[in-house]
């Protein structure tokens, strides 16, 4: 007899079935908005239970602590599919070509050619995003709107796969124009897939064209400022 599986995490339910609700709303077909579960600072026991209902996307926003956690549930469940979500340093480059699938972060010319190169080196192609800070907060990654097409450019001459761009905008900013901007700047480019909303925007980015959005509070609750 087959052992049903668990039942999914209320809180991950409750997030699928707003989210699917939403894109409907939105005239979007649920199937094209993409859940990332932002697993950041949550320990392999949080995570293990969305695993064993089936989802596989999940969101780090750091090379090491994902490199402590991943492997050992990987082996448990071969076809996760771990996107990178923060910024990543060029010395990571490596690192993170060899334990991430997608990666959200491009942001430099720098990092798009030690991304190449790591890629050819590991005979791996991750899909990246190229971060844009349309907010132009200068503590923040992402390159600046006017420098994207450059960077676009040099990617794509170094073969780089890009798949979209990727926001982060301001906390105090409506968030509004800056989905409906990377949505326009995807557009212009031809780049397909926008990874923007959180647990406090996912609404408004699914209705302004989010393809893939990265929610962590909403699934897993607060993350604790010691862990
Ligand atoms: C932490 C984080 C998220 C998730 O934020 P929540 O508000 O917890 O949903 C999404 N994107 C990035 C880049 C993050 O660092």
């Amino acid at each position: 007899m087959m052992i049903p599986p668990p039942d999914a995490p209320p809180r991950l339910t409750a997030v699928r079935t707003e989210l699917e609700a939403t894109a409907r709303r939105a005239g979007r077909n649920p199937q094209d908005v993409n859940l990332i579960a932002v697993s950041k600072m949550q320990g392999i026991d949080a995570i293990r239970p969305l695993l064993q209902a089936g989802h596989r996307h999940f969101g780090e926003n750091r090379v090491q602590e994902a490199q402590a956690k991943w492997p050992q549930l990987r082996a448990e469940f071969p076809d996760v599919v771990l996107h990178l979500i923060g910024s990543l340093q060029t010395n990571k480059a490596e690192d993170a070509v060899a334990l991430f699938d997608q990666i959200h972060t491009l942001d430099r010319l720098t990092l798009a050619e030690a991304l190449t190169k790591a890629m050819a080196r590991q005979g791996r192609r991750v899909p990246c995003f190229i971060q844009v800070n349309t907010g132009e907060e200068p503590q923040k990654g992402g390159v600046v709107p006017h420098a994207l097409p450059m960077l676009i450019d040099a990617a794509r001459t170094e073969n780089l796969p890009l798949t979209g761009l990727m926001v982060l905008p301001p906390v105090a900013d409506n968030p509004a124009p800056h989905f409906a901007l990377l949505a326009k700047l995807a557009a212009r480019h031809q780049l397909a897939r926008l990874s923007m909303g959180m647990s406090g925007d996912a609404a408004m980015a699914i209705s302004l064209g989010a393809t893939d959005v990265r929610i962590g509070t909403a699934i897993f609750g607060e993350r604790s400022a010691t862990n």
